[in-house]
């Protein structure tokens, strides 16, 4: 690898594109973890009055939303794969069976970019000769190395991510006080969401002040709304 190839891949490792698939996982991950698991624990706390069925309620609920959002992740992103794996396939036929048709579609995709006739047909011409499948993937059906997830990892990924979220509410509601304990896991869950938001916000580039209005604004209507049921639950049990 010449330092001029270095160079450029350190470059294009510097745009924040390249850190988003593991961090949208992550944080989605984070932030399903705290929500989900402090909503349940809030819905309990508000209707018991014993601190067993809040530990017990918040850990079953962190582990199946764990479990869940593993399952759900390598479901979808396997179904990605299965997808991308079936279209390049069919490029590889197409590119057999018809390779000068294959060469004017590809032309045209850069021509739509902005090439000359001439110019995008000698790029399609030299990209074909280079490598005409990758070239086919990359510009005709979109599909790049940065968006093709590993769906262990990204299972992994999810998995791992929601129980760390969903740790923090459950050790709230193993250590602080019992009278006010649906208030102390919306203060704690609300603070780690924030910490969380502003996190993702600095590392995809984006506003952090945006990221903590909106979190903190659903955060608080999802727990309000447990908060509500396990209110009406308690009123209708005492
Ligand atoms: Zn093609």
């Amino acid at each position: 690898m010449t330092e001029k190839s270095e160079d450029l891949d350190d470059y294009l490792d510097s745009h924040y594109i390249h850190r988003s698939n593991w961090l949208r996982a992550a944080v989605l991950g984070a932030n399903d973890g705290i929500l989900s698991t402090a909503s349940i624990a809030i819905g309990v706390a508000t209707a018991s009055a014993t601190r067993e069925p809040i530990i017990l309620a918040t850990l079953a609920g962190l582990v199946a939303g764990a479990l869940s959002m593993a399952a759900g992740e390598y479901v979808s992103v396997s179904s990605q794969t299965d997808i991308e794996k079936a279209d390049i396939e069919r490029e590889k036929q197409e590119l057999e069976e018809m390779p000068e048709i294959e060469l004017q579609r590809l032309a045209e995709i850069y021509e739509k970019r902005g090439l000359k006739k001439t110019t995008a047909l000698t790029v399609a011409k030299e990209l074909t000769q280079h490598n005409a499948l990758g070239a086919h993937i990359r510009d005709e059906l979109g599909i790049n190395e940065i968006s093709q997830a590993n769906p262990i990892q990204a299972a992994f990924a999810s998995g791992a991510a929601f129980t760390v979220g969903g740790l923090l509410p459950f050790l709230v509601t193993l250590f602080l006080p019992l009278n006010s304990m649906e208030y102390s896991i919306y203060g704690f869950a609300i603070l780690f969401l924030i910490i969380l938001g502003a996190l993702a916000a600095k590392t995809g580039g984006s506003s952090i002040g945006k990221a903590i209005a909106r979190i903190t604004f659903w955060g608080t209507v999802a727990m309000g709304l447990t908060a509500l049921v396990g209110y009406l639950f308690n009123v209708n049990i005492a």
